[in-house]
């Protein structure tokens, strides 16, 4: 029965893969992510090409931005977004920021600053990488980030890194 004091929350995820074919990799996590119990698609960004992170010895990443509207706690939206990780052939390897099939990581939650041992949103890394920024910026250009500020001011301050936005 659907709870009255559930709430539909504006979340954003970030996809990335540069494994076994990478665009069909994100396609069909956004099937995925679309296909949870609470989730609703608002927007997705169009698809970027960007050089590794970390390890330089790795394939060339595809990245994209998707806008949800969430009606799950953000604890289990991650635990979802795992499972289609794991569903995709994600392997957890001791190194960090290694190849992988596919990540899916919890950008932004609504208004909320979560900082709980396995979840952290906004997303620590998110001020920092262009092939967050840009497709975010690409569907939310108002956005307020919380605790860090104005989608636009953040993008100002971040180098393309070599992104590149595919047509
Ligand atoms: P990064 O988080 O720097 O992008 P990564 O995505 O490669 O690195 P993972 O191996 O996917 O890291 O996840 C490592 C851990 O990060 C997970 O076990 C998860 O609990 C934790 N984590 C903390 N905050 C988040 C978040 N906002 N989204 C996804 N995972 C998170
Ligand atoms: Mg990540
Ligand atoms: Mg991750």
């Amino acid at each position: 029965m659907k709870n009255p004091e559930t709430e539909w929350v504006t979340a954003y995820i970030g996809l990335g893969s540069n494994l076994a074919n990478p665009a069909l990799q994100i396609k069909s996590a956004r099937t995925a992510i679309t296909q949870i119990a609470g989730v609703k698609e608002l927007a997705f960004s169009s698809l970027y090409h960007s050089p590794p992170m970390g390890p330089q010895d790795q394939p060339d990443y595809v990245n994209a931005v998707m806008c949800v509207a969430a009606e799950l706690p953000p604890m289990d939206l991650l635990r979802c977004l795992q499972r289609i990780e794991n569903d995709q052939g994600r392997v957890r390897k001791d190194q960090r920021w290694g190849a992988r099939t596919l990540d899916l990581d919890v950008l932004i939650y609504g208004d909320r600053i979560i900082e709980l041992p396995d979840l952290t949103v906004p997303h620590p890394g998110l001020a920092e990488r262009a092939f967050v920024l840009y497709p975010l910026y690409e569907i939310a250009p108002q956005l307020l980030v919380p605790g860090k500020g104005h989608i636009a001011d953040l993008l100002d301050r971040c180098p393309m890194n070599g992104l590149k936005r595919l047509d």
